[in-house]
């Protein structure tokens, strides 16, 4: 192989570097139509809400249990988060290994984002974990969901080696916050950033979305709990650990779909 050639060529081809642009789009569906690999534009959406879910302790059962075991657990990830993200409406959902990404554009897409990740952590809680506790993990996720700008290209070379690059803030701060919550917690949790948390704190929204139903005592308190990562200039976001009451949860979901859909 002749290695300077060769980066020297991949040097040359990348001469392009001084005529990147970025470009607008109203939705993620015209920034995925509009990605070429051979032209040298990024496309940008502006208000874009990105899910990140993540499971924990993925190393640990990697190297702790069998192959078989492992893929038993990524399997549990991938296919309900696809079946859960794509009922809501996801724009676009992705699986690398033992996480997921679900992006939303749009009015409500916080609000979409959400049910879906409160209906994956109920999923995940409720269920899944059920059917893999012979295996001995502590088996949970943590989810971000944060709000942002997205940047989107198809990035790679001609033939099968290209792929979709997902960047910019709403992606990074999911992620950031699933990282954190996987650190802190030790049940599936979802973390959404402060502006997120105040729209659905909004007089329409709060009774349903950060509010308890008072099960089971009959008092309704705040489900949301503030954190901060001090070595990310103090980043916040609220957290919330419940999932769909058994009695309640239905109601609460479709009362909140028919408040977004009436609008
Ligand atoms: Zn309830």
């Amino acid at each position: 192989m002749e290695l300077w050639k060769f980066l020297e060529d991949i040097n040359k081809e990348l001469s392009y570097l001084k005529e990147i642009e970025t470009e607008e789009y109203e939705s993620i569906e015209k920034a995925i139509e509009n990605a070429y690999l051979e032209k040298p534009k990024w496309n940008r959406v502006n208000n874009v809400v990105a899910v990140f879910a993540d499971l924990a302790n993925s190393t640990n059962i990697s190297n702790r249990k069998t192959k078989r075991v492992y893929a038993k657990f990524l399997e549990a990830v991938g296919y309900p988060f696809v079946k859960i993200f794509n009922e809501f409406n996801a724009e676009f959902i992705d699986i690398k290994g033992d996480g997921g990404l679900a992006l939303f554009s749009g009015n409500y897409a916080e609000i979409y984002a959400f049910l879906a990740a409160e209906t994956f952590k109920t999923f995940q809680e409720e269920y899944a974990k059920k059917q893999l506790s012979q295996y001995d993990v502590n088996y949970y996720f943590g989810i971000g969901i944060a709000k942002g700008d997205l940047l989107v290209k198809k990035v790679g070379v001609r033939g099968n080696n290209n792929f979709f690059v997902w960047a910019g803030d709403a992606v990074n701060n999911a992620a950031l916050t699933s990282k954190d919550i996987k650190n802190i917690s030790q049940i599936t949790s979802i973390g959404i950033t402060l502006d997120i948390y105040d729209k659905f704190n909004q007089d329409k929204f709060k009774d349903y979305l950060v509010y308890s139903c008072g099960c089971p005592k009959g008092k309704k308190v705040n489900l949301w709990k503030e954190f901060s990562i001090k070595d990310e200039k103090n980043f916040r976001y609220k957290k919330i650990e419940s999932n769909w009451c058994k009695t309640h949860g239905e109601e609460y979901l479709n009362k909140i779909l028919e408040i977004i859909g009436n609008d």
